[in-house]
């Protein structure tokens, strides 16, 4: 097979062609490794590149393989999103006040995936801290979405905050990768990008190792190819871990056998609250055809009431930054991180440390934080958007009295161009590319993005999957129908 062809892999075919010696992980991984060499230049997909840790890996996996041993992902090289601490390789979630950290650890997810078998490429660029819309806020600058508008040569986005991973998929630049999820950065991507992106439910994957964002929202989930391939990756992501107490104690069920099957007599909720104004028709017009798909596989089509929909980024935008202002407190430029130079008191290393450290628009969700917990507002916004979130949640209890899934758009548009101004100078613009994600998130629920058509300058859409607590199967299995019925084979045409 000739490089291209190599990369071009799904990860499923790719750990069946490596199981039956059609080609080796070397081989494998030196592919990935010239299309990295060309084309990161152009995507800057990648913040760092481990190319001597995957050679070695890829040879210890081909001498298992030649054994005929070797686990699920045996061989596979894939690439890390930034926030999953890798032992002994720097590890920024593309900040500058992490700019020179090495973690001494290893994640529990990145380490699951090692057991496996997987070959680390290299660690993957995002938004700063997982905080944005656009991977525009990363410290490593912004990522370029391989797709291009027809007739258009400007750079677009490849949504955020894993847009390192979404556009490293979609470039084939690795065959499958790790990315988190607080209000959308899985699922928005990944429907940027023509790329399939799974959450879990709230505590399937632990959280011990990934760099906090929003403690009670995080979850990790991975960016593929395909739902075959999420259905590989979940697999081996999820694990009960004693080292995070919010990860769940339950067995992880065989994803992959929920591939392949009937959707027949399966209720699938379309709510109200999620027919926005404003939205393009060409989405509405994808939802409609992912209606039709659902229902000629035999679904029966039910519509639900979300009434507190409406409440959800509002909600999201108090929560997310409070926790995110309690998590970021650690970062003091004593203890690890960077550390600034001025400054005569304690008090002075503090301040510059991290106002050197962070960005923009980690500031700002810092004093949005810090500001809803202070004593005097407390009560009106915090606890006020814990009430929020309740209520969020039991609009989904309900409506799974009268469905098993429900169907939404992914995102309320196609990507956008790097530099958008409207969405630079008006970070709330920015923040509603999470309208139809974030619910899932406050109610912890599992929640896929499956690439579905194209909008009308060619650009990628995807449809969204929403399942009860732990129902991933169910998730998978519509997904999977979605991306039969879809055929989805248009890729990004190459230019870098
Ligand atoms: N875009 C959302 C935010 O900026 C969600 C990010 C995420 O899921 N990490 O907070």
């Amino acid at each position: 097979m000739s490089k291209s062809e190599l990369t071009r892999l799904t990860l499923t075919s790719a750990v069946e062609g490596l199981k039956s010696k059609q080609f080796s992980s070397a081989e494998l991984t030196d592919a990935f490794i010239s299309a990295i060499e060309t084309a990161n230049p152009a995507l800057n997909a990648y913040v760092a590149t481990t190319f001597d840790l995957a050679r070695d890996q890829a040879k210890a996996s081909d001498a298992k393989l030649a054994r005929g041993e070797g686990g699920r992902l045996e061989g596979a090289p894939l690439g890390i999103k930034d926030l999953y601490c890798t032992k002994g390789v720097r590890t920024t979630a593309c900040s500058g006040i992490l700019e020179n950290f090495v973690p001494t650890y290893e994640s529990t997810v990145t380490q699951n995936l090692f057991d496996d078998g997987a070959v680390m490429l290299g660690k993957l660029n995002m938004d700063e801290f997982a905080m944005g819309s656009s991977n525009e806020t990363s410290k490593w600058g912004a990522v370029t979405n391989p797709w291009k508008s027809r007739g258009s040569n400007a750079p677009l986005t490849p949504g955020g905050s894993s847009g390192g991973s979404a556009s490293a998929v979609a470039a084939d630049l690795c065959l499958a990768a790790t990315a988190s999820d607080t209000g959308g950065s899985i699922r928005q991507p990944a429907a940027f990008t023509g790329t399939v992106g799974i959450k879990p439910t709230y505590g399937r994957c632990s959280r011990y190792g990934m760099v906090a964002f929003a403690s009670s929202l995080d979850q990790a989930g991975p960016i593929t190819k395909t739902v075959a391939d999420s259905a590989l990756m979940l697999q081996s992501m999820c694990s009960h871990d004693a080292k995070d107490s919010t990860s769940l104690n339950m067995p992880v069920p065989d994803f992959s056998a929920f591939l392949g099957k009937s959707v027949k007599g399966l209720r699938v909720g379309i709510p109200d609250e999620y027919r926005l104004d404003g939205i393009p028709a060409e989405i509405d017009a994808l939802w409609e055809q992912g209606i039709a798909w659902l229902k000629d596989a035999g679904a029966e089509i039910v519509r639900i009431s979300l009434p507190h929909t409406k409440y959800a980024l509002p909600c999201y935008y108090i929560i997310a930054p409070a926790e995110a202002s309690s998590n970021l407190a650690r970062y003091d430029g004593m203890r690890y991180g960077h550390r600034t130079d001025h400054g005569q008191s304690l008090t002075d290393i503090y301040e510059n440390s991290r106002s050197e450290g962070f960005g923009k628009e980690v500031k700002r969700r810092i004093m949005i934080g810090t500001y809803v917990l202070s004593a005097g507002f407390y009560d009106a916004y915090y606890v006020k958007a814990l009430k929020v979130r309740r209520r969020i949640a039991e609009d989904f209890t309900n409506a799974w009295n009268s469905c098993d899934v429900v169907l939404t758009p992914a995102t309320p548009s196609a990507a956008f161009e790097l530099g958008d101004t409207q969405k630079a100078a008006d970070p709330v613009a920015m923040y509603l590319n999470d309208v139809f994600t974030v619910t899932t998130n406050l109610a912890g629920l599992p929640g896929m993005a499956v690439p579905a058509g194209l909008d009308q300058s060619g650009l990628p859409l995807g449809l969204q999957v929403i399942g009860k607590p732990l129902d991933e199967g169910s998730v998978l299995t519509v997904g999977h129908v979605l991306e039969q019925a879809a055929g989805f084979t248009a890729r990004p045409e190459k230019w870098w």
